[in-house]
């Protein structure tokens, strides 16, 4: 049998205080949630430890469809060979779960939305920082127009990239033909928000001034 590490020995003591005082007075809720989920509801945030939806938000199991990765990204559609985890869970999400609501949440001191900045990856060998280069690089015409106005290195230029990350993946998700004819329809809302981790202040962007606001 494997020894414990104080990393999974710590996570075991996590899962039984949940099963005392988080599942066990929800008892209900997860019978329900048995029979399936009908979360209205799709967030996109980065992996960032700092930054959980359903902390921020303070919602229960099966309220929100969350999708995480390095700089809460959307790709653009693209059906070129390859694994498409985001371009999958947005699929589910939009056509099989029907959700309402899409929320792109970006966030303050964003390590991906640095390297894009710096482009301190560029070059690296998959495994060695390439994987990483290969997706920020998404973010690679926006990075343009960040540095040019602000230069690449400061908060400012940090904030107006994890700023403009939102608005890439926001482009993006209309690029989705399901995305873009239930936005049409107005079976669906699009949304850009950004978490400031100094303050905790949630902000959302006004798509007309493309600014955000403190929400
Ligand atoms: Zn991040």
């Amino acid at each position: 049998m494997n020894t414990q590490s104080p990393e999974l020995a710590e996570l075991l003591a996590g899962y039984r205080r949940f099963r005392e005082t988080g599942w066990a007075p929800e008892r209900e809720r997860w019978a329900a949630l048995r029979e399936g989920q009908n979360p209205r509801i799709m967030v996109i945030a980065c992996s960032d430890s700092r930054v959980d939806p359903t902390q921020i938000f303070d919602v229960s199991p099966g309220e929100i469809f969350v999708v995480r990765n390095v700089a809460a990204l959307v790709p653009p559609f693209e059906t070129t060979p390859g694994h498409h985890g985001v371009s999958a869970a947005l699929e589910f999400a939009v056509q099989v779960l029907k959700v309402r609501e899409i929320v792109v949440l970006g966030h303050g001191m964003c390590g991906g939305c640095q390297a894009a900045l710096t482009q301190s990856m560029r070059g690296a060998e998959p495994g060695s920082g390439g994987f990483v280069a290969n997706w920020i690089a998404l973010l690679d015409d926006a990075r343009e127009q960040v540095a040019a106005r602000h230069g690449t290195q400061g908060r400012e230029a940090e904030r107006a990239m994890e700023q403009e990350g939102v608005k890439v993946s926001l482009a993006n998700l209309r690029t989705f033909p399901c995305v873009q004819s239930k936005e049409r329809s107005g079976a669906i809302t699009l949304r850009g928000a950004f978490f400031a981790i100094s303050d905790g202040v949630l902000h959302l962007l006004d798509e007309r001034s493309g600014e955000f606001k403190p929400a």
